[in-house]
């Protein structure tokens, strides 16, 4: 699929870079690098509290439905190779762990990676608990949460390693496409396609009250825009007829502990959500482990009162967030 972007702001982009790209470091890779299909975050490599001591390459994808990054590596696996051989060379570190599901570890071998595995079933492929479970005790038992761990997706790393070698910044973003009728197809877009490109693409049209949802069925959100575009990290984009989407009033919690249950953080959510409702956020992070949420969106989906739950938290986050932030910048 092609469409065109602005070609005269990505020429001047490419055409510093194309001057940098010859001696790849981490200071060019943040300065150039981090809005590229799959969005790789240099950050990290620069916090000298905590110094990065390995770096995890994600051939899984983090939300259901989404295959994005399992396409790169059944697909493109030289391309990942490439690009974590580079990534590795310009941080210093020498080897990284590419995490795939089962059914990919043996075309994973060839990208000369450590290999870990982890089981398709949703939430395993969340980043907190990739850390907590498969690498806990890589490395002499030291645990990597302490020691720093940089995450990439495999989209990501073939698109550091296609910059480099190209000395062009490549835009194209690979997005798994879920149309009403269930259909799921993969389709490379430029980085800021509208939805009514991909819309169009698919012969998919939009009538009043169907669903949009950007990032996938548990952690996604819904758009109301159709000239909303592709991000860097919009893996997955749903459609959703009308008919398909339930009702959802919610009511007041009937303390089931069904969250409980299957929360992978352990938190107790049925008291943790009293204080998101009531807007105390500050209690809600000190007192019921707020913050050692990872975001995987099940608490919601299994609520028997239909509240929101994971949407009060990310609000919460995102309300404390701009807090420290206004008062760091007051300070
Ligand atoms: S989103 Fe909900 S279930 Fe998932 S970790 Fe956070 S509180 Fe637990
Ligand atoms: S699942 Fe919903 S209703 Fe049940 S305890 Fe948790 S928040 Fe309350």
């Amino acid at each position: 699929m092609t469409i065109d972007v602005d070609g005269e702001s990505a020429q001047t982009v490419d055409e510093s870079f194309k001057k940098v790209c010859q001696a790849p470091s981490l200071e060019n890779a943040r300065d150039f690098l981090a809005g590229l299909p799959g969005n790789p975050e240099f950050k990290v490599f620069f916090d000298t509290e905590k110094p990065v001591k390995a770096i995890v390459v994600l051939g899984v994808d983090d939300d259901l439905l989404s295959t994005t990054n399992q396409y790169f590596v059944k697909n493109n696996i030289i391309a990942v190779k490439t690009g974590i051989d580079l990534l590795c060379k310009i941080v210093g570190i020498s080897s990284a762990i590419l995490i795939v599901p089962q059914h990919l570890e043996q075309v994973a071998k060839s990208s000369g990676a450590i290999i870990k595995t982890v089981d398709s079933e949703y939430p395993s492929a969340q980043p907190e608990l990739i850390t907590r479970h498969i690498l806990e005790t890589y490395e002499d038992g030291q645990s990597k949460s302490k020691s720093g761990i940089a995450f990439f997706s495999a989209e990501a790393v073939c698109a550091i390693g296609a910059a480099y070698n190209t000395g062009k910044l490549p835009l194209e973003k690979t997005v798994t496409f879920v149309s009403k009728d269930g259909k799921k197809r993969l389709v490379s877009v430029p980085i800021g396609t509208p939805l009514q490109d991909i819309l169009n693409e698919f012969n998919e049209t939009l009538n009043d009250g169907d669903r949009v949802i950007y990032g996938g069925p548990m952690k996604g959100i819904s758009v109301f825009s159709t000239e909303y575009p592709v991000q860097p990290d919009t893996d997955i984009i749903i459609i959703q007829d009308k008919g398909q989407i339930t009702e959802r009033n919610d009511t007041a919690c009937i303390n089931c502990g069904e969250c409980v249950r299957v929360c992978p953080a352990n938190i107790q959510i049925n008291l943790l959500i009293r204080f998101l409702e009531a807007g105390q956020y500050e209690e809600a992070a000190d007192l019921y482990d707020l913050y050692s949420c990872i975001e995987c969106g099940f608490c919601s989906y299994v609520c028997e009162s239909r509240i929101p739950i994971f949407q009060h938290i990310r609000l919460a986050k995102h309300t404390l967030d701009s807090m420290k932030a206004a008062e760091d910048t007051n300070a």
